[in-house]
């Protein structure tokens, strides 16, 4: 497996200027998964494989055929892999597909199968002691929209609302009700045993309910960063408590637009992103991003505009799913988004509106670090913050200050490499375990001079710990001269 291979030497590539400072996440599939070089090349930082379609052989196949492409590239590619979570879903009903009428009155159970029109069943338990008259019911995507009535022995009954067409295996939501659905289920469990052996770098959690669903999965999955696929309604309830237990979030739009009135969803896209980047944590807008590229070539202006807001709502990452999965598109895909976050982060608009004020209130010496560096920076207009990092800790709250420009993270692990993929403003590096200050400038100047990072003369900002090595001691912001000499003592 590529996880076992030697180091890569990623300071071999040449830097590349035009990749967004907003970081792309492309879903690999049967359209991608041989394209994947060219993917990285039109901008993606962060591949995502999501466990819900295909068997494990597909899994194993495209997270290995993208670590080959990133060696191959230089280039630091993360890893995502979805697990698919209790995704609720109904039974087979009677004749396969039914029309239900507004004001028909309906029975749901708990089981696989129905051939009585007027019983639906439900593939799932454990929604009969938490649903209560009047929670909503929704069908196939919203389509339909029962209200729940009552309770009659073994069934619920319900009235529709909104008539439509349902199929067999189509979606169901509670979004009134907190149900003790399981997370992870017994295939999510596999999954993540499965992403544990490949070596993924996050793992996204389909249908978070509340923090403690996190705290389980953590246990299971220590070496992953956890990404909270916020999907459910009942999330928004504890998004507190979640945003404390996750590494970072997904505003996961195409669920959670089923769970929330869909005119409400901008609002709630943009709240979930300014809450994450105020905690510290990494945040992905997605779906249906760039949707109308799975056949056509180029995006609709709204779709431009959409990822255009997404960017500037200060989100670190915009997600692409079937436009890259099983789309005509998915290089142009990539290349359109990478376009569009880069017309954005040029613009003063976008410093503007995406700056989070810094943080006072964090009285650790790491955060007091990066305060003062993202300070030094736009005081003195230096376009570059160098990070050395061991855990990626200081990197990511540097990150939140959405600086203009780069903050350049040179990490001795290749796992802290990889979880740095996935912040805006951040080209993760790889470099030499070195032992002293002194030896870290000295080895991180010829790394950026020969990659064309930096230039000879420039002014850059340093940031480490000493002594290096030790994980949480950023301590030193160093103004700096590349080229110059620097002695301590
Ligand atoms: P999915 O998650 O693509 O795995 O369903 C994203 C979403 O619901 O938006
Ligand atoms: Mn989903």
């Amino acid at each position: 497996m590529s996880t076992s291979e030697p180091v890569l030497n990623y300071a071999s590539a040449r830097h590349d200027d035009t990749r967004p400072a907003t970081k792309i996440v492309a879903t690999i599939g049967p359209a991608s998964e041989d394209r994947v070089i060219a993917l990285i090349d039109a901008g993606m930082a962060v591949a995502r494989i999501n466990f819900s379609h295909g068997v494990d052989d597909d899994h194993r196949r495209r997270v290995e055929k993208v670590r080959t492409a990133a060696r191959l590239k230089g280039q630091p590619v993360g890893v995502l892999a979805d697990i698919q979570g209790p995704k609720l879903r109904l039974g087979q009903i009677a004749g396969g597909q039914a029309r239900l009428e507004a004001g028909q009155e309906l029975r749901l159970v708990e089981a696989a199968k129905s051939t009585d029109p007027g019983v639906i069943p439900l593939n799932f338990t454990g929604f009969r002691d938490t649903v209560k008259p009047q929670h909503r019911v929704l069908l196939a995507d919203a389509a339909v929209e029962l209200v729940i009535v009552g309770v009659d022995g073994e069934f619920l009954v319900a009235r529709v609302q909104r008539g439509g067409v349902i199929a067999d295996r189509k979606g169901v939501h509670f979004p009134d009700s907190l149900l003790t659905a399981e997370l992870p289920t017994q295939q999510d469990r596999k999954h993540i045993a499965l992403a544990q052996e490949l070596g993924i770098d996050f793992l996204g959690v389909s249908f978070v309910s509340r923090a403690a669903d996190l705290e389980r999965i953590r246990d299971l999955a220590p070496s992953m960063m956890l990404v909270a696929k916020i999907e459910r309604r009942t999330a928004l309830d504890d998004l507190r408590g979640i945003l404390e237990a996750t590494d970072g979030v997904m505003v996961a739009r195409g669920d959670l637009g089923v769970e929330v009135n869909l005119e409400h969803l901008p609002l709630v896209q943009k709240h979930l992103i300014a809450e994450s980047v105020k905690a510290g944590k990494f945040v992905i807008t997605a779906t249906e991003m760039l949707e109308s590229m799975v056949h056509a070539s180029r995006p609709t202006r709204a779709e431009v505009t959409d990822v255009a807001n997404a960017v500037l709502d200060g989100t670190d990452a915009v997600m692409l799913s079937a436009e890259t999965a099983v789309g005509e598109h998915p290089v142009e895909a990539v290349r359109a988004m990478a376009r569009i976050a880069r017309a954005v982060e040029t613009s003063p608009r976008y410093q503007e509106l995406s700056r989070v004020p810094f943080r006072q209130n964090e009285p650790t010496f790491s955060n007091a670090t990066a305060l003062a560096a993202a300070h030094a920076a736009e005081a003195l207009k230096i376009k570059k913050i160098i990070c050395f990092t061991e855990t990626g800790n200081t990197v990511r709250l540097l990150s939140r200050y959405r600086i203009a420009g780069d903050i350049i993270a040179l990490t001795p692990s290749e796992r802290t490499l990889h979880a740095m993929t996935i912040l805006s403003h951040v080209r993760p590096l790889l470099c030499a375990r070195e032992t002293s200050l002194e030896d870290m400038l000295h080895e991180a100047q010829t790394v950026l001079v020969q990659s064309g990072m930096c230039a000879h003369g420039e002014e850059v900002i340093f940031v480490a710990g000493v002594p290096p090595g030790v994980a949480r001691s950023t301590n030193v912001m160093k103004l700096h001269r590349i080229g110059e000499q620097t002695r301590f003592q």
